[in-house]
């Protein structure tokens, strides 16, 4: 699965984080429903082989009528009863190899006792008849009052136990089968699900009969099913049919966004040794999804968000990549190969982040991957309460296993693998895990024990801390040189604290010494609390780089002279070493000195997310001279992704009206739609008097998907003009464009804060049908902090479609609110929520963000030892 945010890497580098006190809330809420997932692996009684599923819709109800034959072979002796897991299903008939049997339902579970006994090896056709108006599992997304254009879809969402809510099934994932899945839809609609379509018939009444036969098992919670009007696109990989849809009307936006998908197929075919495994490979987008992509064995869904106006498409570097890869990376590592358990997810989305990066090294360039994960490496480490977690663990009753330790950390730590052992080694180890687990589930060790059978390394320590530990290394380093000897003493301490599951780390890391004759590289192991390695240098260094390139996830204070850091900014030869001097240099301030190097980087270093992370750096410095080379930076036309951050570094200047001519004029004129919406944001962060009009003016013009109008409605928020009010309730009620809507959401919950009507309006949405909606309100009632807003989301939390999402976020809300009304500072003015986020501090690291939050991470902490912080990163809207 993707999170919405990993859609964003690269576009957008909020840290959407919430903190959600589970353990004290369960004294004041009793949450009617647990929505953690199982930990453990079930025991099994029985192996689903083969299931037909028949599926006709009401649309009028929005139900599900539906007839299943589980194909089953008994696994134990003496089983007495066959249990699948059901959830608010009516079952009006079942059979048993055909004749008529008894069944008994909990909540959870649907109970057939058999009338004899049952022995390991004994098969049974077990034909369920059922219907039910699903909660959670299966959406409807009708044309309605408010939406009368909207094309038609009912889509799925199994990930992480959700199947059961449509389809009676054994709904964990350490079981395997294949399935038929056989739609009635209206004739005019198509569908998709997994595996090949055998035929489309006529089903007489207006309809039609849609035969998906998949012939490759893999587990429940990977069956999809899709339906709806789309427009479909087709294209091709070895023969393979790769087909991609959109929501009716938008096809034309398929090719710009999906057009690679054939390019990573083959890149991913050919690394890991294992050709694509299924028989066709779909995408098909959906509106308002439930999470950014879901790997669905050979038919992925994604987000509709992912359709990207073609207007706006070129002026992201890679597009939707990431999301595109991630889905299908996953079609090996979580379908192919699943995680047997929960705990294991890691196996699933590790894999899948980590692919990413293999997508973007080999088509966007090293330089642009090493960019990638120098963030990611400093987003972790932001992400405080991941830090005593290992990224293996059974214990996420009150979190969630979805975390960021299963993605980026995950990630991370097979890039240090693949660089730690080689990749030709590495890629040797993931060819034999592919073959000797294909169809199989797994657990880490599995991983571990292919890679020792394949390389001959024993990575056992390695995966101890970094998969079965927590933490990472956090370093204190510094040096001397020693001109007699012609040594550099490099002390190297590690200054993570070790408790709980956080230990010393053993490290391989390249150390570069630059002399006047030269670099030369140096590899040493870092394995104690303190350690002085002796390393030859023929005259005084001019640069020291400890962990050359960045591999390690780390963090270190390397403790230098400002004319080393000037001199690694302008020679280190590798990305992650200069953004590294970048953000040092940017802890000096009043130097004119620093100022011009980061300039001089600002225009002329070759990676562009140095270029950027100098403008950021610029806009945090704030001094005059800063200011002139953002402006002037304006003139040389640089790429969108990092004019928009010039732009934003320009809101960092209060009191210059110049600042507020030249935004005004991105606003309005720049040939950049990303540069101007950042300057709409801009302006409503710097206050500015004329920005009331400029915004106004924004939100009426029209531009793709009204990508300005949205931007303009953020940032009245910013401004915090009341005047603004009446604009933004205009834009957030039923029938206006989804996401003008849950920006003019955002932005009302900062304006007039004591009027209860405008909390009263916000609480309405919360009930909405639209997920993008709901999510908005939930965090504009947490942000705005009106404790009124309390019984709406307790109410809220009471009802039964709440996607495994949504639980946690509401619960941090209500928790803000009530911290708020006990009169506890920092939570109303400290918002956390992702659309603000983004609207504030899109595309740029800014310390502010950075201290906000760790102050509200601080005080949730002091307040109970009981509390337990947990985060998520959610559904942000779409950035500029
Ligand atoms: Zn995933």
């Amino acid at each position: 699965m993707t999170r919405e945010r990993l859609r964003i890497t690269n576009r957008l580098r909020s840290r959407p984080v919430f903190f959600a006190p589970a353990a004290l809330l369960a004294i004041f809420v009793a949450a009617p429903q647990l929505f953690a997932d199982e930990p453990y692996a079930r025991s099994r009684d029985y192996d689903l082989q083969h299931s037909k599923i028949a599926l006709r819709f009401n649309l009028e109800q929005k139900k599900v009528l539906g007839e299943v034959t589980h194909s089953l072979s008994i696994l134990r002796d003496g089983t007495a009863k066959i249990v699948f897991d059901s959830a608010g299903l009516t079952i009006e008939k079942i059979t048993v190899n055909k004749a008529a049997a008894k069944f008994e339902t909990t909540a959870e579970k649907l109970i057939i006792p058999l009338a004899t006994e049952a022995n390991a090896g004994d098969k049974f056709d077990i034909t369920i008849r059922y219907e039910g108006k699903p909660t959670k599992g299966m959406y409807f997304i009708l044309p309605d009052k408010d939406y009368p254009d909207r094309p038609s879809q009912i889509w799925t969402q199994g990930e992480s136990e959700d199947t059961h809510y449509y389809l009676p099934t054994y709904d964990y994932p350490n079981d395997r089968l294949t399935t038929e899945t056989i739609l009635t839809v209206p004739a005019s609609w198509i569908t998709v699900s997994n595996g090949k379509l055998i035929s489309v018939s006529d089903a007489g009444k207006g309809l039609k009969t849609w035969y998906w036969k998949e012939s490759v098992p893999s587990s429940t919670y990977l069956i999809t099913v899709v339906a709806g009007e789309f427009d479909e696109v087709k294209d091709t990989w070895r023969g393979i049919p790769v087909t991609y849809y959109a929501p009716k009307g938008r096809g034309d936006r398929l090719p710009v966004n999906y057009g690679r998908t054939p390019a990573m197929m083959e890149l991913f075919s050919k690394k890991f040794g294992v050709d694509y495994p299924w028989e066709k490979y779909a995408q098909v987008m959906v509106d308002d999804f439930v999470a950014g992509g879901m790997e669905n064995s050979s038919a992925t869904t994604n987000t509709s968000k992912s359709l990207v106006h073609p207007k706006l498409a070129p002026e992201y570097l890679t597009g939707e990549d990431d999301l595109i890869s991630h889905e299908l990376g996953h079609q090996w590592f979580g379908d192919l190969v699943t995680c047997k358990d929960w705990g294991d997810v890691w196996l699933n989305e590790g894999f899948a982040t980590f692919l990413e990066a293999v997508w973007t090294e080999a088509h966007f360039g090293k330089d642009q991957a090493d960019y990638e994960r120098w963030n990611n490496v400093r987003e972790w480490f932001e992400s405080a309460s991941l830090w005593n977690k290992p990224i293996v663990r059974h214990d996420f009753d009150d979190s969630s296993e979805f975390d960021d330790n299963a993605y980026g950390k995950g990630g991370l730590v097979l890039d240090m693998l693949r660089h730690q052992i080689g990749e030709d080694a590495f890629y040797r180890a993931m060819k034999h895990y592919l073959e000797v687990n294909r169809s199989k589930n797994v657990v880490t060790a599995d991983l571990a024990k292919a890679i020792e059978e394949a390389t001959h390394t024993n990575v056992d320590q390695f995966f101890s801390q970094w998969l079965y530990g927590a933490g990472a290394p956090k370093f204190d380093l510094s040096y001397t040189y020693d001109a007699e000897k012609r040594q550099v003493m490099l002390t190297v301490k590690q200054t993570q604290k070790a408790e709980g599951r956080v230990g010393l780390f053993r490290v391989p890391v390249a150390v570069e010494i630059a002399t006047a004759s030269g670099p030369k590289l140096y590899n040493v192991s870092v394995s104690k609390d303190k350690q002085t390695f002796s390393l030859a240098a023929d005259s005084a260094p001019l640069m020291v780089l400890f962990d050359k390139g960045g591999h390690l996830l780390k963090s270190a204070d390397f403790h230098k002279e400002k004319k080393e850091w000037l001199y690694q900014l302008k020679n280190a030869s590798e990305v992650a070493d200069r953004a590294d001097a970048v953000v040092a240099l940017g802890k000096m301030r009043n130097d004119e000195e620093v100022v011009a190097a980061l300039g001089d980087a600002l225009s002329n270093d070759k990676a562009w997310g140095v270029r950027a992370t100098a403008a950021d750096t610029l806009g945090q410095l704030g001094a005059a001279s800063a200011c002139k080379l953002l402006l002037a930076a304006l003139d040389s036309k640089d790429a969108p992704w990092v004019r928009s951050r010039v732009v934003s570094a320009l809101g960092g200047f209060k009191d210059d009206p110049a600042i507020v001519v030249k935004l005004n004029s991105v606003a309005k004129h720049d040939d950049s739609y990303r540069a101007r919406a950042a300057a709409l944001q801009a302006l409503g962060r710097l206050k500015a008097p004329s920005a009331l009009a400029t915004l106004d003016a924004a939100v009426t013009a029209d531009s793709p998907d009204g990508f300005l109008r949205n931007s303009a409605l953020r940032s009245l928020g910013s401004l915090g003009d009341d005047k603004a009010v009446p604009l933004l309730l205009q834009w957030s009620v039923p029938g206006k464009p989804i996401d003008s809507r849950t920006a003019a959401i955002n932005s009302l919950a900062r304006l007039q804060k004591d009027n209860e009507d405008i909390t009263k309006q916000i609480a309405d949405y919360l009930t909405e049908p639209h997920f993008s909606v709901r999510m908005a309100a939930i965090y504009a009632l947490g942000s705005r902090g009106d404790a009124s807003a309390v019984p709406a989301l307790e109410a809220l939390l009471k009802s039964d479609d709440l996607s495994i999402e949504m639980t946690p976020m509401i619960k941090g809300q209500i928790a803000r609110l009530k911290k708020t009304a006990d009169g506890k500072p920092g939570a109303s003015s400290t918002s956390v929520d992702p659309d603000e986020e983004s609207s504030e501090h899109a595309n740029s690291d800014k310390p502010t963000t950075e201290q906000r939050l760790e102050k509200l991470e601080r005080l949730l902490q002091e307040m109970s030892d009981r509390l337990k912080s947990m985060e998520k990163r959610l559904s942000p809207p779409k950035p500029y």
